[in-house]
């Protein structure tokens, strides 16, 4: 099956007992069990519930793992996997990884013994360079946020698999649809399925999707212990939304080409950012692990320019955080974001104040293009006071 079929068909497509084609939405909390001390499928929700199930298998086969989890939300799922490890035991993590993954590990994880060491994981070298005695994994996201920053998944998983370590993708910003790490060497993929996957802003959820049996086994474990699980309502909508994911990702791909032709002609854009661009640095490596390259994009404005009067003056495209939904979303890192890392790190990351990142939507793409350019012709007005 390819993909797009897949997205439709994959997973328990049919109810066993109505012929449902819709997966039903099983909320009951325990399940009758007709013999004392058999093994029955089903015992209790947190455990496994059919609904959950069938998202779980879903994801599986769209990453081409062989056991998917789903935790209530993105944050829960990534807790999970790091729970798989113990005190004492030391990671190797993307510089730019999502802010409340920072959060996680420096404000809990570290409490609990784990060792982490940031480094640039597109630099091999840096990689190898931070593996210690009790180095067990490899943590990173690509393309990267704000940055869209390309690391190459099959290198490092070739590098470091020497060392015996594993490698965890965070996947949101790709999705399976253009990006499935599990099969370049990684050893798990999460996902915040809140994003693209939900794809409509209407449901928080997370994914863990592992290519190993002794792993996933695990992740069973944990995910019944802990017990973040996503309940049956919300496994239901994140299940409907991904069925749309191909269609919704095609829009999104078209918009986003318009999108930069744009933002590329402009004289008041100093620069473009999209791993899709073939002068973009990450570009090669994009194109040999990325079916396409996503709707991710962000610009400079001209320095000196106002970010603030330009997101203002949108009509259409919304000024909010999160991303991957059906509507355009836009923010200002350096305000929003990443606005609680001091202006200096931020800078010397490259974050500028005139930095604008873009969640391209599927409005109808003219609608989004006369948006921009309205808003763009706004700065020459009004002496482009600087935010
Ligand atoms: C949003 C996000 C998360 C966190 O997911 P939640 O569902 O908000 O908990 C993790 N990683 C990335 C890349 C994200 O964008």
């Amino acid at each position: 099956m390819r993909i797009n079929t897949q997205l439709i068909h994959g997973g328990i497509s049919e109810d066993p007992y109505t012929g449902a084609v819709s997966t039903p939405i099983y909320r009951s909390s325990t399940f009758h069990q007709h013999t004392l001390g058999g093994n029955p499928k089903w015992e209790y929700a947190r455990t496994g519930n059919p609904t959950r199930a069938s998202l779980e298998l879903m994801m599986a086969q769209l990453e081409e793992g062989v056991a998917g989890f789903a935790f209530a939300s993105g944050s829960a799922a990534i807790h999970a996997v790091f729970s798989l490890y113990s005190s004492g035991d030391h990671f190797i993590v993307g510089k730019d990884v999502y802010g409340g993954t920072f959060r996680l590990i420096n404000k809990v994880l570290k409490r609990f013994g784990l060792e982490f060491t940031v480094v640039d994981t597109r630099d091999l070298s840096a990689i190898e360079g931070a593996i210690q005695d009790n180095t067990v994994a490899v943590y990173l996201e690509t393309p990267t946020n704000p940055l869209l920053e390309v690391s190459d998944i099959q290198a490092i998983a070739e590098v470091t698999k020497a060392h015996g370590l594993k490698v965890i993708i965070d996947n949101t910003f790709a999705t399976p649809y253009n990006q499935r790490p599990l099969t370049l060497g990684a050893d798990i993929v999460v996902h915040s399925a809140t994003k693209y996957l939900g794809g409509h802003s209407d449901v928080v959820g997370g994914i863990a999707v592992t290519s190993d049996q002794g792993i996933a086994k695990r992740l069973a474990f944990i995910q019944n212990s802990i017990g973040a699980v996503l309940g049956p309502d919300d496994s239901w909508l994140l299940q409907r939304g991904i069925k749309t994911l191909g269609a919704r990702m095609r829009v999104h791909h078209a918009n986003t080409a318009a999108i930069i032709n744009l933002l590329e002609q402009d004289p008041r854009v100093a620069r473009v950012l999209y791993p899709g661009l073939s002068d973009f640095s990450g570009h090669q490596i994009a194109k040999k692990q990325m079916d396409n390259f996503g709707a991710m994009v962000s610009f400079e404005l001209q320095e000196g320019l106002s970010a603030k009067k330009f997101v203002e003056s949108l009509q259409i495209i919304t000024l909010a955080e999160s991303l991957g939904g059906i509507e355009s979303l836009i923010e200002v890192p350096s305000v929003m974001t990443h606005g609680s890392i001091p202006r200096e790190v931020r800078l010397a990351n490259g974050i500028k104040d005139e930095l604008i990142r873009l969640s391209v939507g599927i409005e109808d793409e003219e609608d989004l293009l006369e948006d921009l350019k309205q808003a763009l012709d706004q700065l020459e007005e009004g002496g482009n006071r600087k935010l």
